[in-house]
């Protein structure tokens, strides 16, 4: 090709300040940053430079547009890009209630309210009102956890993994913790209990075997030096066949004899009977308390349906202990949080409004009846949109409570399963659905993209729909 045509293109290109002036951007001024705007028109020309210097033919060249007005939009698209927010809502169709990628769960409209007005205004976060005194940001939600849960005292932190890490530092640190060798748990996201332990600077005492821990075994391994007889929920598997485990009545009673504390990390913490919903029984944190574990530590936002926390509860003694401890200001709970978690605490004052406000426990509840309207429904409307393009039923399946909770549990729903007739993967659908505005996260099974509407709240729904119709009609 000859050179001159690429120097005529070149000395074509309008300048930045050229593109800055024109009256496209200038009737915009003050809607945007006036930086993300400058930074993107100078990209702009500059990858348009970069396209000319590279151009291989001069039909390449003739397609290379440069036009003031064209790329004054073009910056104004890339401002737009830069300026959208990165961690956005997503629809999650994929039927697994605690999905830790996707924000697990979701806050009741009831705590998103008290968030914004917590966050809009001062607050008295650390302000005794009755005295004018500093008051705690614990005594928001301390009184009625104790309420909810039987126990003495609590106390927030960040997560379940900080408030494991705290109760140990504060009550063995530099001293032996005794656990059972089939607790040994790693949660997903790098929460392993024998890491968290030393970080803590508790030493880990395994006893018993794999699938066998006896209460003896724990008997043997005291010594002088034992802080703690521990127990962990094993949330996330399940050790089944020849196995016992030591119930959490059996563990008090031997840290008795000892006056050592038995503590319990019960992970997800439900603080209603699961079973009258016809889910699995998993141990309430009121069980645990009632058995009599001196320390019971649990997450906000899984089962509980709350804001990330770690909620720990137990014998005053020792929640004394755990607030005077420095750590505990490290992993201190934000306003938010606090107002998000008081907010769902006071639904459970009555359990069948927190089953209905509370998305989670709302989610796992749902009638299959429903379900099956839900997905007929939208199945019926596909079928409408996208005639000839997509096989589309409706099918039986299982969701999953996710988040490491409850493994077994297999909720039966029904899916929406979409199946391309033409040659085109699944995969490429479910990578289309995913850059959608609001972006759609699916299931994928063999060739079938299943939706699982168990999980798609009913304002989701024209949203959806519109992305799947729009993503399959291109196929
Ligand atoms: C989930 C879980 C944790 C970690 O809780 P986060 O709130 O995610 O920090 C710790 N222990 C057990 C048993 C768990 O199930």
């Amino acid at each position: 090709m000859n050179d001159s045509i690429r120097q005529r293109y070149l000395r074509s290109l309008p300048g930045v300040d050229q593109i800055l002036q024109c009256e496209y951007l200038l009737e915009i001024k003050g809607d945007y940053p006036q930086r993300v705007i400058n930074d993107s028109v100078r990209e702009t020309v500059s990858s348009l430079r970069a396209a000319i210097i590279q151009a291989e033919s001069e039909e390449e060249l003739l397609n290379i547009e440069v036009q003031v007005e064209q790329l004054a939009q073009r910056a104004l698209e890339k401002a737009k890009e830069i300026l959208k927010p990165n961690l956005c809502s997503v629809i999650n169709a994929t039927g697994t209630v605690l999905h830790t990628n996707l924000g697990r769960s979701l806050l009741a409209k009831k705590a998103v309210e008290a968030v914004s007005e917590v966050s809009r205004n001062y607050s008295n976060l650390e302000l005794d009102l009755s005295t004018g005194e500093r008051g705690s940001r614990y005594s928001h939600v301390e009184e009625m956890l104790c309420s909810l849960t039987g126990a003495q005292g609590a106390v927030v932190v960040n997560n379940n993994a900080a408030a494991v890490m705290l109760v140990l530092n504060t009550m063995a640190q530099s001293r032996e913790v005794i656990i059972s060798r089939g607790q040994l748990v790693e949660i997903g996201g790098s929460f392993r209990i024998p890491d968290v332990m030393s970080q803590s600077g508790a030493h880990l005492v395994e006893v018993g075997t794999t699938n066998k821990t006896h209460l003896r075994d724990y008997e043997n391994a005291i010594n002088d030096n034992t802080a703690m007889l521990l127990k962990v929920h094993t949330s996330n598997y399940h050790i089944v066949g020849f196995t016992s485990q030591v119930s959490g009545s059996e563990l008090v009673e031997l840290g008795r004899r000892y006056s050592l504390p038995a503590v319990e990390d019960l992970g997800s913490g439900v603080l209603i009977d699961l079973s009258k919903y016809g889910l699995m029984g998993e141990p309430t944190v009121q069980e645990c308390v009632r058995e009599g574990l001196d320390v019971v530590t649990f997450s906000g936002d899984k089962l509980l349906g709350g804001p990330q926390a770690g909620i720990i509860v137990g014998n005053e003694k020792y929640i004394q202990q755990v607030k005077k401890n420095q750590l505990t200001r490290a992993l201190r709970i934000d306003k938010m949080t606090c107002a998000a978690l008081e907010a769902t605490l006071k639904l459970y004052m009555d359990e069948g409004q927190a089953v209905r406000q509370i998305p989670t426990l709302r989610m796992l509840t749902i009638p299959v009846q429903v379900l099956e309207y839900r997905a007929s429904s939208l199945a019926a409307f596909l079928k409408e949109h996208l005639t000839g393009k997509v096989s589309i039923q409706v099918i039986d399946g299982y969701s999953q409570v996710g988040g490491g909770s409850l493994p077994l549990e297999k909720m039966p729903t029904k899916l929406v399963s979409l199946q391309p007739n033409r040659m085109v993967t699944t995969a490429e659908a479910v990578e289309r659905l995913r850059r959608e505005v609001v972006p759609v996260v699916a299931r994928v099974h063999k060739n079938q993209l299943l939706i699982d509407v168990r999980t798609v709240l009913q304002e989701e729904i024209p949203l959806l729909q519109a992305s799947l119709v729009r993503v399959f009609k291109k196929f």
